[in-house]
């Protein structure tokens, strides 16, 4: 396939726009990238699909997410409103995911999944919990991410809070799905595997030393850590250290793992989590939506720890989590001058796709050149002012938004073209998850604490 009339965004190192380029896609491969006229002498009989002048892109990366999280939309949280963060997950997402059945586990990864290709996020990074669907649940997500043709990590996350057979049961889920995925191509080999654990505060030290023992070698973990500081005081309570001094003990943390938030680490913890190699992720929605602060990114990228961007389950919106990073730390710091539009790239292009890419080793991911996995999405954004590879971060924090994007493509596949999707059908996943809510609503009110 020849995707023409394109102005190329590569996200190279160093980064490139090329006006009045063609791509060459063959199965699931970006083979060339040249100037219009020399690609359409050179492939002749490939197939064309027009990009009318849109910018094309590689697709966008989350790094964090919760694809369970769906049925929260519209939800009414009974009693007095959750005062801090430990009350929104007692009073919000503890009973919620208790709620959740494999159909339902489905239906929300459909949801969300539908939300990603329209806004065109092609691969993620995916955190779940159904404490009363734990078996098969990670098999159920892969089939949704198989039939949505887009890319995805997944893990389930282990936890000491509904008792010590959920978490064995969570312990099993993991391994089973990591065998899985490398005894077989899961989804075409679009689905990976990592082990999901909920946070410190969960976790006691003979489950964390299970996980330990549990976990298949060159797999990693994928853990919240101090998103709020009740997590570093249960540490410091149960096992005398702080959290990242904690899950280093217990060999949790190293250049597979994923630490979500770090916002309440000390400056021990961010040499540690440094000297480990271990790639941090930062969601500023969740951040702000939980009243917990905001994650010191600048600092830890300067220790040299790669932070990279997620959505903790808001709406697949890459370009509106960047421009939130944008704007916390400048509020949180009461300086201008903080988080700057290219600090946000490093996390959200280059770190997201040496993340992602790490699960895909293959080919490169996100990035447009020959060889890489073909991963891309058009945008319909006119510039009033010059684009460049130096203002591009810039252009995309005050002009782009994820409603520009037009099409979709994943391995080679397109998802959605002139924003009508094609693997999904939208109208009826969300009608199936409209039909499912009521039920879910109704068991999450039965498990949700009374005051
Ligand atoms: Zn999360």
């Amino acid at each position: 396939m020849l995707i023409t009339n394109a102005t190329l965004i590569t996200w190279e190192e160093p980064n490139r726009v090329l006006e009045n380029y063609a791509l060459y896609i063959d199965g699931d491969r970006i083979v060339a990238i040249g100037p219009q006229s020399e690609m359409t002498t050179r492939y002749p009989q490939a197939e064309h699909l027009d990009a009318r002048g849109q910018f094309v892109m590689p697709g966008n990366i989350c790094a964090h997410t919760h694809f369970y999280g769906a049925f929260a939309r519209g939800m009414a949280i009974p009693g007095a409103p959750p005062k801090d963060f430990p009350e929104i997950l007692q009073k919000l997402w503890w009973p919620l995911d208790k709620s959740l059945t494999l159909e339902d586990v489905r239906a929300s990864a459909d949801v969300m999944l539908v939300e990603a290709i329209r806004h065109g996020t092609t691969t993620l990074i995916d955190h779940h919990a159904s404490p009363n669907a734990i078996e098969g649940s990670l098999d159920v997500i892969s089939e949704a991410v198989d039939q949505s043709g887009l890319r995805a990590v997944l893990c389930y996350e282990v936890t000491d809070r509904d008792g010590d057979a959920k978490a064995h049961a969570g312990i099993a889920e993991n391994v089973r799905f990591i065998e899985r995925t490398r005894r077989e191509q899961v989804a075409g080999g679009r689905v990976a595997a990592m082990f999901g654990l909920h946070a410190s505060l969960t976790l006691s030290e003979a489950t964390l030393d299970a996980c330990r023992q549990a976990i298949p070698d060159g797999s990693g973990f994928h853990i919240h850590v101090a998103e709020h500081e009740s997590d570093e005081y249960d540490s410091l309570a149960k096992s005398g250290m702080r959290i990242v001094d904690r899950l280093i003990r217990h060999e949790i943390l190293g250049p597979r793992a994923i630490v979500a938030h770090a916002i309440h680490v000390d400056a021990r913890e961010v040499n540690l989590l440094a000297d480990s190699g271990t790639w941090v992720t930062h969601q500023p929605r969740s951040n702000m939506n939980n009243g917990v602060g905001a994650a010191n990114v600048e600092s830890f990228m300067r220790a040299g720890i790669p932070v990279c961007l997620g959505t903790d389950g808001f709406t697949s919106t890459m370009w509106e989590e960047w421009k939130t990073a944008y704007l916390l730390h400048k509020v949180w710091n009461r300086d201008p001058r903080r988080m700057s539009a290219a600090d946000v790239a490093t996390m959200a292009v280059y770190n997201n796709a040496s993340l992602a890419g790490s699960f895909f080793p293959e080919a490169p991911l996100g990035v447009l050149a020959p060889g890489a996995h073909a991963d891309l999405i058009f945008v319909d954004y006119h510039p009033h002012t010059p684009l460049t590879p130096e203002n591009l971060p810039w252009q995309i924090v005050f002009g782009f938004n994820d409603g520009m994007v037009t099409t979709t493509i994943a391995s080679g596949k397109v998802l959605m073209r002139d924003s009508k999707l094609l693997t999904l059908d939208e109208a009826a996943i969300s009608a199936h998850a409209r039909e499912l809510a009521p039920a879910v609503w109704a068991r999450y009110e039965k498990f949700v604490p009374k005051n």
